[in-house]
């Protein structure tokens, strides 16, 4: 005999410690419980562990009918389907990789009624005759969980997640929920839009994951700073995600890390379903991994001793990186995040987004986003603080372990050091990269400065008193205050931006920029700027 609570159904807080074994609700669950309990929809923003399947799964077994729980994850239906089974829970996953063993059961369960609990891609849910089936049961709620998929401006959107739109049609009177770790007010108003949902309760939970240590350094030596990172906190166990921006860099990183002897694999969306598989049960082993991944990987990963996530490029957008920073420390353990950021990626992802094909309304927002990105990584203030500003929220007060907060950052006044800099890209025709650059002005007799004859310019070797990560420092700093700018071509070449750029060299206007602290890792004069 299959278990099932629809006959049973009951009170949220009585199921919750009889089906789930907990003794109280957390943070807004129980408002959003009671929203879905008495009929209305609601949009649940929370933090990823926040607690947002007993938002749903709760009402579905109190309330008469099968839940329906709209995913666009396989991997992560089948999970949540395995734990409520062992809870007695009588839950199944409808999608293309069902396995012939479940499937007749499945499908019998769902004829005859039996479900609580019936997960569905968004794909098979609108295959057709998928609604009909639905619209001869009742059902308890309809949930539609990781709903910023919805938004066309989020780097996860689904086209098929529009259709959802169509659901109170099809399936009238029944509540809907929708979840979400996306905290952006833009991506608020665009789920309730999107889902015609405007009538919904807005929960949004704090965002703010005190466990988390966020830091961001310029770029000097990546892997350097990399094993250094990695070295620092290996004692603390536990698994370690590292992001690139392409998937020929995760493969190389990750070669190098193996040559160091770390246990590196990799992950991207170019890589086979076996590989994939097998990289996925390593993580998930316990073992103290080190993924080099693409942000392919992602949506799903609940691993709980993350201990470090490092970036060495830059995310597009402070969404992204919240996301991608929140897969560490979900046991609640101090967590180590960093950031690595160089002037050229600023320009590089500038530049991409500039020869975007996108709509105008969506490059204007991507634009935002990538803005408010730069200017996290400049900050002279606390970054956790920053980062909530991002979606709207404000942190009372300091968080007192981010970089930042426990080395307040210095700054000095570069106005005569901008100057020179903006001259000497200036002088040499604004058609060179930040190394240039700073050959230039540092007197440095390389193959390209004796070709272009730079070192008979009155201004060469004019910043010899600075090291080279001054010079990259000045320099990327001008590119993400919007001084300098990509040209054309391949290679990030700087140019001016004439209307921020002028005052500065007319020394109308005094430059404050921040001190970053030399790397002892840094100087090997590899990446730029
Ligand atoms: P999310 O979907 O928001 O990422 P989950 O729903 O997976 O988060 O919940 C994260 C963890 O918190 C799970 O292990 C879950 O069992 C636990 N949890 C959720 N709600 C409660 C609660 N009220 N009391 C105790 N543990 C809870
Ligand atoms: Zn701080």
């Amino acid at each position: 005999e299959t278990p099932s609570f629809r006959r049973e159904g009951g009170e949220p807080l009585e199921v919750l410690s009889r089906v789930f074994g907990f003794a109280a609700f957390r943070g807004l669950q129980d408002a959003a419980i009671s929203q879905v309990m008495t009929g209305g929809d609601a949009l649940v923003l929370m933090p990823t562990g926040g607690g947002k399947s007993l938002c749903y799964q709760i009402p579905a077994l109190c309330r008469p009918g099968m839940g329906l729980v709209v995913s666009p994850l396989i991997a992560l239906m089948d999970d949540q389907v395995a734990a409520l089974r062992q809870l007695g829970v009588n839950a199944a996953a409808l999608h293309s990789e069902l396995s012939p063993e479940d499937a007749p059961r499945v499908k019998a369960d769902f004829a005859a009624g039996r479900l609580d609990l019936l997960y569905v891609s968004p794909e098979r849910l609108l295959s057709p005759g998928m609604l009909d089936r639905l619209g001869r049961q009742q059902i308890s709620v309809i949930a539609i969980d990781e709903a910023h998929c919805v938004s066309q401006w989020g780097h996860e959107f689904r086209p098929e997640y529009r259709a959802l739109a169509g659901l109170p049609q099809a399936l009238p009177g029944v509540p809907r929920i929708a979840l979400t770790a996306t905290a952006d007010p833009r991506t608020r108003v665009d789920i309730l839009q999107a889902l015609a949902m405007p009538e919904a309760e807005v929960l949004a939970a704090s965002f703010h994951r005190p466990n988390l240590h966020i830091a961001a350094k310029p770029k000097a030596s990546e892997l350097g700073q990399l094993t250094d990172m990695l070295g620092r906190h290996k004692a603390g166990g536990g698994a370690s995600i590292v992001y690139c921006g392409s998937r020929n860099k995760t493969e190389r990183i990750a070669r190098s890390l193996r040559e160091r002897d770390w246990p590196a694999i990799v992950f991207h969306a170019g890589i086979s379903p076996l590989e994939k598989r097998a990289a996925l049960a390593r993580f998930r082993s316990g073992e103290p991994v080190v993924v080099v991944a693409t942000i392919a990987f992602g949506m799903g990963i609940d691993r709980p001793d993350v201990r470090i996530v490092v970036h060495l490029d830059m995310p597009d957008s402070p969404e992204g990186y919240y996301q991608q920073i929140g897969r560490a420390g979900r046991d609640g353990e101090p967590a180590q995040t960093l950031l690595l950021y160089g002037g050229e990626d600023i320009a590089r992802a500038r530049h991409w987004l500039d020869v975007s094909t996108a709509p105008p309304a969506q490059k204007k927002v991507m634009g935002q986003r990538l803005e408010s990105m730069i200017a996290l990584t400049d900050t002279t203030g606390c970054r956790t603080r920053a980062l909530l500003a991002c979606f709207g929220e404000t942190l009372g007060q300091d968080c007192g372990h981010c970089d930042n907060c426990r080395t307040p950052i210095a700054t000095f006044d570069g106005t005569i050091a901008a100057q020179k800099a903006l001259s000497a890209i200036y002088r040499t025709g604004q058609r060179f990269g930040a190394m240039h650059i700073v050959s230039v002005l540092r007197g440095k007799q390389t193959d390209m400065v004796t070709r272009h004859q730079h070192d008979r310019l009155p201004l060469y070797g004019i910043g010899k008193e600075h090291p080279e990560g001054f010079w990259r420092s000045v320099i990327r700093q001008l590119v993400s205050r919007g001084a300098l700018q990509t040209g054309e071509g391949e290679y990030a070449t700087l140019a001016l931006n004439e209307a921020v750029a002028r005052p500065i060299l007319r020394g109308e206007q005094k430059l404050m920029l921040r001190e970053d602290a030399v790397d002892p890792v840094a100087g090997s004069g590899r990446a730029g700027a």
